[in-house]
């Protein structure tokens, strides 16, 4: 059993209620966590205001970038436990459990070694004024984190905030947060004061929902579904506060007729099987020059058909979906795909000897004749489902890659210079890839998105100012 960090204390929910946490790779329950409601997210925010006030406040960018780093160092000292954990908790394979755990470091010490980097202004006014732009905390910031990469999100939301001087609370998703707890316990083991960084467990429409409508909260960063994004913005705009969404993608890669076959078919092929496609920037649509596009669909068939997905154990290519309801839905959406005529191109395989509860799907690389004969290619699947389309010429390219209502990223996939600028700034998105793919790492990279895929930027220099506000001082220094 696990406990949530409130106030620098492990405590279970104030009525001791538990949620079951179900391992994806044979659908047993494996351990439980609390089931936190209203009372334990009040007092989390509490606990977070207090900190603000005391030992935590009080500190200088400088000790709270030192404590970063050290978060940091421990979170690689302790790197196979919690990768052990995350594979256990998410089903990933443990290569790629490990790779989220390094990433989940580097956010540490990438915000640990910029927290007294941030300066202020100065700016020309008036005769005999002194005018100074100086950079505050927001205070209380709630981060709701998904389930796909809780390590990696945990640390991409938090360090930042954290960096900047605000305390936190965290509702990680119920399927998949015990990287996320062990991580806090560590934090507290490295120094971190009690109420700088609070984790309450929980339903999202519970302890989710208390977190992002609570009046003592300065801030929301939410990364997940657009119904709940959607909620959530609702739930800020009540208490006026400031929200980030990262609400998923449509992400498409577009591949010229003079592309590297070399380069792109093995990005393509993970963009869309790493973590079981259960991705917010997967590359799930593929639109290729109509010229070439036969014989580039039989290269990335080839390709497709070696795929496995197995046991964390097994590392292979990926792993289960996260849960029943993942594996329905996307079951759902394969069932779709062939009614609506799609033409099965590849299929991946599911290793010999994985546990028949799991929730392993195989996966799947679909053709279609035209972008609108199927919903698969505009909505988002979440699954390791690629769906491959032809077009024309350029202007038709840019016009497909934006015919979703998502703008996460995008990818082109050619040799001519002049076409790679053209088509990449033509891509309503917030990110876009020239001759690679790297959906996930990329703590430096500026990241979120455009239309439904929300709003806000994460990662990078930028994550700072989002989390923080400014202050102008003006001053007469006249007589
Ligand atoms: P998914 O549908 O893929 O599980 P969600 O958007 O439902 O994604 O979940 C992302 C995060 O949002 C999780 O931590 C979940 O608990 C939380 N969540 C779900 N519903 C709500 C809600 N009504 N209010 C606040 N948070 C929620």
């Amino acid at each position: 059993m696990t406990r949530m960090i409130i106030a620098g204390r492990q405590v279970d929910a104030h009525d001791g209620r538990t949620i079951d946490v179900v391992s994806p790779v044979d659908g047993e329950v494996f351990t439980t966590i609390p089931r936190g409601q209203q009372a334990d997210v009040d007092a989390a925010v509490q606990a977070a205001r207090a900190a603000l006030e005391g030992d935590w406040g009080r500190m200088t960018a400088l000790e709270r970038g030192r404590l970063l780093l050290r978060l940091g160092e421990s979170v690689l000292a302790h790197h196979e436990e919690l990768a052990q954990l995350e594979a256990r908790d998410t089903g990933k394979p443990m290569s790629t459990a490990r790779g989220d755990i390094t990433v989940l470091a580097r956010y540490f010490e990438f915000y640990g070694s910029a927290a007294d980097k941030v300066h202020g202004q100065t700016i020309p006014f008036q005769k005999d004024y002194s005018v100074q732009l100086i950079r505050e905390p927001l205070g209380v910031t709630a981060h709701i984190i998904p389930w796909n990469y809780p390590a990696q999100m945990f640390g991409r939301s938090v360090a930042p905030a954290l960096a900047m001087g605000n305390a936190s609370v965290v509702k990680p998703a119920e399927d998949a947060c015990l990287s996320v707890i062990r991580v806090a316990e560590l934090a507290l083991e490295v120094g971190f004061p009690a109420g700088a960084l609070n984790i309450v467990t929980g339903l999202g429409e519970e302890a989710g929902a208390s977190l992002s409508r609570h009046h003592d909260i300065n801030f929301i960063t939410f990364t997940g579904s657009n119904e709940v994004g959607v909620l959530i913005q609702q739930a800020a705009a009540v208490n006026a506060v400031k929200c980030v969404l990262e609400l998923g993608g449509k992400s498409a890669h577009i591949v010229f007729d003079d592309a590297n076959y070399k380069l792109a078919i093995p990005a393509i092929v993970k963009g869309i099987v790493h973590n079981t496609g259960q991705t917010c920037t997967a590359g799930s649509r593929l639109l290729v020059q109509r010229g070439v596009y036969a014989d580039f669909m039989k290269a990335l068939a080839d390709e497709f058909s070696k795929v496995r997905a197995g046991t964390p154990d097994m590392d292979l290519d990926c792993g289960p979906l996260v849960n029943q309801a993942q594996f329905d839905r996307v079951n759902r959406y394969i069932a779709k795909g062939l009614a609506d005529g799609l033409t099965v191109v590849a299929e991946g395989g599911i290793a010999d000897g994985v546990p028949a509860g799991g929730y392993f799907v195989k996966p799947t690389l679909f053709s279609a004749p035209t972008h609108d004969s199927s919903s698969l290619l505009t909505e988002e699947i979440f699954g390791p489902v690629l769906v491959a389309v032809p077009f024309d010429t350029e202007a038709d390219a840019i016009r497909l890659a934006n015919a979703t209502d998502y703008g996460l990223l995008g990818a082109v996939w050619t040799e001519n210079g002049g076409r790679q600028q053209r088509v990449a700034r033509g891509i309503k998105c917030g990110q876009v890839y020239i001759n690679g793919f790297g959906a996930g790492g990329g703590v430096e990279l500026p990241f979120g998105g455009v239309k439904k895929s929300g709003h806000g930027r994460e990662k990078g220099f930028i994550a700072l100012e989002e989390m923080s506000t400014t202050k102008t001082l003006i001053q007469f220094y006249g007589e």
